[in-house]
């Protein structure tokens, strides 16, 4: 009786110092200090302390010592597992270890000699292990330097205060999960910045703010990611993202405020103007010249380059969502007027916006379904009396715009990465249509097919064009594949692979646009390209212009010296045709002879002459 009324004191006790507010506010060392010092106080002894299981499960390591050993004595102190089996075992167990005589109970026995002690040898202990849910995790120890009996009310003590420990390392597990947990809801794993739904709650907070001040919302998407990635590999990809990520964190810019990693190639930046009148452009200036150095991955350089799309609170938008949009809707505008720059929100690009979305939809379902045709136009011999060859050239007949130039909606189906899809259903037509005119015992002269550089870069393409070739039962040498300059620019082994795997089927290669890039000579001489177009902007002028007659002919002179066969575009009159043909064009094409038509008109053309 008189055991229980003294451990409802120990309770009692043992209850107010957990509800203290000196005690909750603490560390959890503090409160281990705490507990095992209470347990001291209550039941008179000459040492508690407190350890915790190592990892492996082969040490206890004494985290806490009453009363107080100064720091610099507490050399923390480790027993092994090796040496004291039988007391190890017995906590693996969930045994209460109450040891009057340490010496002779097996389980303590092996503490008699070695065991850290400063004075006197300990003389009996009474010891409770510690347990989170199934796992042995430390154990609480009380030595007496005096034999000492055991009361129920001692152990019913010191097992309520393993219990609490337990509870307190619980209840630590479960806040560093939730601090976790609350860094990966907030965080752009790979990256390690911030992500879209922290970018929003900021922006919330600013709005929320009483002063609402202005500031501007920043969206980056890197140029051509996913050409990277196709040419390059993901890797080379993954490193250009996390460089980006890398410069936008780690770039001084006195205002900006925030980065964020807003989707796989897209990042924000909240800048707010550091002082009175300093200008945007320098610091878009900044950002830029940041973004676009060079990267290096391993031996390769990459050249990056992003596109940005500024909003201004609250001038474009007094809520989150509106912001967000029309910066994204600026930095779509950017990649429209050509990348590699920023581009501010107005109300105009809104309406582009709108519209734009809606005819990429429309286009990503013509690619699809059909609803794209394709117009031959002939390539003709020197003379100009026969044709030698045809350019196959997309066309699309839009439900309500009527139809659509490719300079329209070109650009469009890069940007929304549509192109290289698109490239393949016009390879797929046009080898439908030769197979028809083979079927029908027509003649059909090589046709030639554009790529564009996301095609190129592909490193599936040539699986594709093998595939379409045999699905139509095609020949290579029917096919001629045009690419332009800037596409085959930078030096990528993927590049070469797939060249030299389509001219392997017999397909030739033709560089079209050949003047308007920066190609090196010494380059084309290394790819497997048989012809040159000579773009139309240098033929338009012929034979007045004196600046296009001299490059014309270096371009003429150049292929003939590295074994190409030129075809000039854009063609339209006799004196441009008599020039072309003196100087040793090999092939010519433009209106004079046929505007692109129709696979019927080119049939009846072929038939008819
Ligand atoms: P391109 O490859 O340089 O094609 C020649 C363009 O010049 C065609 O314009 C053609 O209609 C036009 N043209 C031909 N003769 C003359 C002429 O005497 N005078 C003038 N002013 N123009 C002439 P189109 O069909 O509008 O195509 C424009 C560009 O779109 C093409 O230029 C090509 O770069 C691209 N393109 C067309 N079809 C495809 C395709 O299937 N895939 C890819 N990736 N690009 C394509
Ligand atoms: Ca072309
Ligand atoms: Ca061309």
């Amino acid at each position: 009786m008189e055991q229980i009324q003294t451990f409802f004191g120990y309770h009692k006790a043992l209850t107010q110092l957990l509800h203290s507010r000196d005690f909750t506010g603490q560390s959890k060392r503090k409160k281990l200090e705490a507990l095992s010092a209470l347990c001291g106080e209550l039941l008179k002894v000459d040492n508690v302390s407190i350890w915790t299981l190592s990892f492996c499960g082969h040490h206890l390591d004494r985290e806490v010592l009453y009363p107080l050993v100064p720091a610099d004595r507490d050399q923390g102190f480790r027993l092994s597992r090796d040496q004291h089996q039988a007391y190890f075992q017995a906590l693996d167990g969930a045994e209460i270890i109450c040891a009057e005589a340490v010496g002779t109970d097996p389980r303590t026995r092996s503490f008699h000699s070695d065991y850290p002690t400063t004075s006197k040898p300990v003389a009996s202990m009474l010891d409770a292990p510690i347990f989170d849910g199934n796992r042995l995790s430390g154990v609480i120890c009380l030595e007496n330097r005096q034999t000492r009996h055991w009361g129920l009310d001692d152990i019913a003590c010191v097992t309520a205060i393993a219990d609490t420990i337990s509870l307190l390392n619980t209840h630590e597990a479960w806040l560093s999960s939730r601090k976790e947990l609350d860094y990966i809801t907030h965080h752009d794993d790979f990256t390690g910045l911030l992500n879209l739904r922290s970018l929003r709650n900021h922006i919330q907070q600013q709005i929320e703010q009483q002063t609402q001040t202005s500031f501007a919302l920043l969206w980056f998407d890197i140029d051509r990611l996913n050409a990277i990635n196709n040419g390059m590999g993901q890797k080379v990809g993954d490193a250009v993202v996390s460089e980006v990520a890398a410069r936008l964190r780690g770039m001084l810019l006195p205002g900006k405020e925030m980065v964020a990693r807003v989707g796989g190639d897209e990042f924000a930046m909240i800048y707010r103007f550091p002082s009175e009148g300093t200008a945007m452009e320098e610091a878009v200036e900044t950002i830029l010249e940041t973004v676009n150095y060079p990267i290096r991955v391993g031996e390769q350089k990459v050249q990056v380059s992003a596109s940005i799309g500024i909003s201004f609170f609250p001038h474009d938008g007094r809520d989150v969502s509106t912001l967000l949009r029309h910066s994204e809707s600026a930095m779509y505008h950017a990649k429209a007027c050509g990348r590699r720059q920023a581009q501010y929100y107005n109300q105009d690009i809104s309406t582009t916006a709108k519209a734009r979305f809606l005819l990429e939809s429309q286009l990503t379902d013509a690619i699809a379904h059909d609803g794209l045709s394709v117009f031959y136009q002939p390539i003709m011999s020197a003379d100009g009396s026969a044709v030698v060859s045809a350019e196959a050239l997309v066309r699309w007949q839009h439900e309500t715009q009527g139809f659509m130039s490719p300079a329209e909606f070109l650009p469009l189906a890069y940007e929304a990465g549509l192109i290289a899809d698109l490239d393949l259903w016009v390879l797929e037509r046009v080898c439908r249509d030769i197979q028809q005119s083979h079927q029908r015992g027509l003649p059909m002269p090589p046709v030639a097919v554009n790529l564009s550089a996301d095609s190129i870069m592909d490193p599936l393409l040539a699986d594709k064009v093998w595939d379409t070739l045999q699905r139509y039962q095609v020949l290579g040498s029917q096919l001629e594949l045009e690419v332009i300059e800037d596409a085959i620019k930078g030096d990528s082994q993927v590049l070469r692979r797939t060249l030299e795997e389509l001219v392997r089927m017999g397909i030739k290669l033709s560089i079209d646009d050949f003047g308007t890039g920066y190609s090196s000579l010494l380059r084309l001489k290394n790819l497997p390209f048989t012809k040159l177009k000579i773009d139309h902007s240098f033929i338009q002028d012929l034979p007045r212009d004196p600046d296009d007659c001299a490059i014309t002919l270096s371009i003429l002179g150049m292929a003939s010296g590295l074994g190409l066969k030129v075809v000039a575009e854009g063609v339209e009159n006799g004196e441009q045709q008599a020039w072309l043909q003196q100087q040793g064009c090999d092939y010519l094409q433009g209106y004079k002879y046929h505007k692109p038509m129709p696979i019927e008109a080119f049939m009846a053309l072929l038939v008819n002459g």
